[in-house]
């Protein structure tokens, strides 16, 4: 997210460069040649910073848009899902959706194909992302339960 360290970083360096770009100018030809050449440098590294400053906030603000864009989906998305009491699905798609992903982070997540546990002794089901596990009590997972 841009944060306004950021943007007040850019815009120092901004106003940092148009100050020393103006003393150039004004100074003219009284400037020794020494000193032009500090300041050409100073007036460099600013604007050096401030470029820095305004890609940091341009990757911040295209992460922004990927999230607008996902949560934008995920609205979409929760128009079309349903509830069972344990996981959510959407209408023309058998495998459930990780309720912990869905409520916690708004991400529509497939858990991983229902399979025993012989260590646990019960059937369960896996979301690959937040790695929950939700026993269900028979190989239909309509009347699963988690655990
Ligand atoms: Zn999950």
């Amino acid at each position: 997210m841009p944060d306004i360290a950021s943007i007040t970083a850019a815009i120092t360096g901004i106003r940092h460069a148009t100050e020393i770009a103006k003393l150039i100018r004004e100074a003219g030809p009284t400037l020794a040649d020494a000193e032009h050449k500090l300041k050409l440098a100073e007036l460099i590294d600013s604007l050096a910073d401030a470029k820095l400053a305004i890609a940091e906030l341009k990757d911040d603000v295209e992460k922004r848009d990927a999230e607008l864009k996902r949560l934008r989906d995920a609205l979409t998305t929760k128009a079309k899902l349903t509830h069972n009491g344990v996981f959510y699905f959407t209408e023309g798609d058998s495998t459930p959706f990780c309720p912990r992903c869905w409520e916690m982070d708004s991400r529509a997540i497939h858990v991983g194909p229902e399979a025993w546990d012989s260590k646990l002794a019960y059937y369960l089901r896996v979301c690959p992302q937040c790695k929950s596990g939700y026993k269900t009590r028979d190989p239909n997972f309509g009347s699963a339960y988690s655990g």
